[in-house]
């Protein structure tokens, strides 16, 4: 990064900047795109995604693993966990193991390091006020990780290296006061121009685009604000472009109906979003059927009965990471995924406070309404949630209960009749286990109506 804020590269023309660039990078992708890279990514073409056996036994051989790994070279983890390890055979044998709170993981980050990993570190570490600790990953792990997204990018048709990649990136690269001229940067043998996320704002954006066709990549990637920007603009200009992508990947846990229509009638191809917002988050990625999947083969993700949610990452040999209880909310969709695919879905909490259900006829109903049913219901019925899958039916559940009164169900039916009108479908079921993983942020009502690629109907099964 130091390169870049040199006098030197600030001075140079675009051309010498983007080999002063291509040099830097030539030195970090050598620790990315090392031999290990090439192998985890010829492995990862060989396995079946659809295959759970498979899958299953590959995950639980890295996560002994990494275990074995965390208990011979990490002082922490040596003494946390004692003689247990030996115990752990499988994913689900985890739960035999302490929760490792990120408070006591930034506390004692350097014993949890291993010594594999320090070695490999010279540069001192620079922390910032308020940021947390790195992880120190060895040159395996980063290749690993790599390759577990160029993987995913391949399984949409972007051949990472091979292909031009053009990438919206944050940092200074392009001087960010820079006000004209190139607002890219190229890194030559990566086959990938850098576009300058700093300048994907207006009065720059018809230059990016002109420069985008001019540059015609095989697939577009990087931080979704930009290329957001970027199709909106495209869109509100009706302009033509020359090139064909073949996918769109955009950073982002959560992509709106109207966001990826604009995307992909920008670019006219899918996009395909992915998640990994810090070196502590789990690794999750869209398939084709739009559904976002924990990539199993780079760790273990587990919820738990209070909500939360624990990371094991296998790519982490430097600093091993295991069973930490991580700050991102995700929550797991039970249900198979048309894709095939046996990695599980996930999705984000549902927002409560703009909730609302749909009525066929009487369009948006508010939660306010539904609290209202609830209210009527109390003395019967102390806790109902109210779920829809489609625009036809919505589900009554009663919390507490298996059996529900034939009477009770006819006089809930009736008060939604009245306010969603008579033309939907409306069942009352009773669930004695309470609300489990709905409850919380869910709470009330939950429309999943904004998740349509999804197995809905499995939403609310136990
Ligand atoms: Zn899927």
């Amino acid at each position: 990064m130091k390169l870049l804020s040199t006098e030197l590269y600030g001075n140079s023309p675009v051309y010498l900047q983007s080999l002063l660039l291509s040099l830097r990078e030539y030195a970090n992708s050598r620790k990315r795109y090392g031999m290990g890279y090439y192998r985890f990514l010829h492995q990862l073409s060989g396995m079946d995604e659809n295959d759970r056996q498979s899958e299953e036994r590959y995950q639980d051989q890295e996560l002994r693993s990494l275990l074995r790994h965390a208990a011979e070279h990490s002082a922490f983890y040596r003494d946390f966990y004692g003689e247990d390890l030996a115990d752990i055979r499988v994913a689900s044998d985890l739960r035999q193991l302490p929760v490792i709170e990120e408070e006591l993981f930034n506390e004692r980050i350097d014993e949890i390091r291993t010594q594999n990993g320090r070695k490999k570190r010279a540069e001192p570490e620079i922390s910032e006020p308020g940021q947390l600790p790195r992880l120190w990953l060895n040159n395996l792990d980063l290749q690993k990780q790599t390759a577990a997204m160029d993987h995913f990018k391949k399984q949409h048709g972007a051949i990472n290296l091979d292909m031009k990649r053009a990438t919206f990136y944050r940092g200074d690269f392009v001087p960010i006061g820079q006000k004209e001229g190139a607002f890219w940067r190229d890194i030559y043998y990566l086959n990938q121009r850098l576009y300058s996320a700093h300048h994907c704002t207006e009065p720059y954006l018809s230059a990016v685009v002109r420069n985008l066709n001019d540059f015609g990549p095989d697939f577009i990637d990087g931080l979704f604000e930009s290329i957001v920007t970027i199709a909106r603009f495209i869109n509100d200009h009706r302009l033509l472009l020359d090139f064909q992508a073949v996918a769109v990947f955009v950073e982002t846990g959560i992509l709106s109906e109207s966001e990826r229509l604009e995307i992909e009638s920008a670019f006219g191809c899918p996009v395909r979003r992915w998640s990994m917002a810090t070196e502590r988050s789990p690794f999750l990625s869209e398939c084709a059927v739009g559904n976002l999947h924990f990539n199993m083969r780079t760790g273990v993700l587990e919820f738990t009965d209070k909500g939360e949610v624990l990371l094991t990452r296998f790519h982490t040999k430097g600093t091993p990471l295991i069973r930490l209880k991580i700050q991102e909310q995700w929550m797991p969709v039970h249900c198979a995924c048309p894709c095939g695919s046996v990695h599980p879905v996930v999705r984000k909490p549902f927002k409560p406070i703009s909730g609302f259900l749909q009525s066929r006829s009487r369009g948006k109903v508010t939660s306010l309404y539904l609290a209202t049913v609830q209210g009527k219901f109390q003395q019967a019925a102390p806790s109902m949630q109210f779920v829809q899958n489609s625009l036809d039916a919505i589900e009554i559940w009663l919390s507490g209960t298996d059996f529900v009164p034939p009477q009770l169900e006819q006089d809930i039916i009736q008060e939604m009749e009245v306010i969603f009108g008579e033309d939907m479908i409306f069942t009352v079921k009773g669930r004695s286990n309470g609300l489990s993983e709905e409850t919380g942020p869910a709470g009330l009502i939950i429309n999943n109506l904004q998740f349509p690629r999804t197995c809905q109907s499995d939403y609310s099964t136990d």
